[in-house]
């Protein structure tokens, strides 16, 4: 496990909703951090098809163009019922013919797909939100860490904090959704606390206890 000797690294992603998130978890450890958005940096195509896969080519892609270590996030929520459905496409699910991404539609969706699929009771709509974070350095070294949390596809939307698919995931042993809660609430963490509850938040506790001296 290589460590990470500097404080000044690129957020390797052009999603608003993450770069603030991930902003959040790094700030207080006294990182300085542009975003690949920020640096114009191109998206790169995600064609893995896994999270891990994705999560490689995203913080490569963003090693290389700024010479600095590079940390991404790819994420998705995975729904039982669906087959682990959106999964990997969960962002692809939002796109609209004009390029944009709508997650009214893509959760309408995912609705959708539920009543289908004849799951309407919560115990048949369990899911959970999976993230992979990459940090990759300009020599190639990768290292991934993933972090998961398990809840519930809630219906209708509730909730207009956070971004994507917040309004509908309910975390297990909550009864609001991430939409309803507090940045605080849903990605807060900072070293020696023992428990995180997004994602995101826990594959950043992993980053920060195999990477760094904190
Ligand atoms: P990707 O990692 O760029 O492929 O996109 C993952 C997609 O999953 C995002 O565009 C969001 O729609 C969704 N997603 C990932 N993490 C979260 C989260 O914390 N809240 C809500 N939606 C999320």
């Amino acid at each position: 496990m290589r460590k990470l000797d500097t404080k000044t690294i690129v957020v390797a992603s052009h999603n608003a909703g993450k770069i603030r998130e991930i902003q959040d978890l790094i700030g207080p450890l006294g990182f300085t951090a542009k975003s690949a958005a920020e640096l114009n940096f191109a998206e790169p195509d995600e064609t893995g098809t896994t999270f891990e896969e994705n999560a490689r080519i995203k913080a490569l892609a963003s090693a290389e163009a700024s010479g600095l270590p590079s940390l991404s996030d790819d994420s998705g929520l995975v729904i039982d019922a669906l087959g682990g459905d959106p999964g990997v496409y969960t962002a692809n699910w939002a796109e609209t013919e004009d390029g944009t991404r709508d997650f009214a539609m893509a959760m309408q969706k995912v609705e959708t797909a539920l009543e289908k699929a004849g799951a309407t009771k919560p115990e048949q709509r369990t899911a959970r939100f999976v993230s992979v974070l990459c940090l990759a350095w300009p020599d190639g070294h990768t290292e991934l860490f993933r972090g998961e949390v398990e809840g519930t596809v809630a219906w209708p939307p509730r909730g207009t904090a956070g971004f994507g698919y917040d309004p509908v995931f309910q975390p297990e042993g909550y009864d609001t959704t991430f939409g309803e809660m507090s940045a605080e609430e849903k990605h807060g963490w900072k070293p020696g606390d023992a428990q995180a509850l997004s994602h995101r938040a826990r594959a950043f506790k992993i980053f920060v206890e195999t990477c760094l001296d904190a």
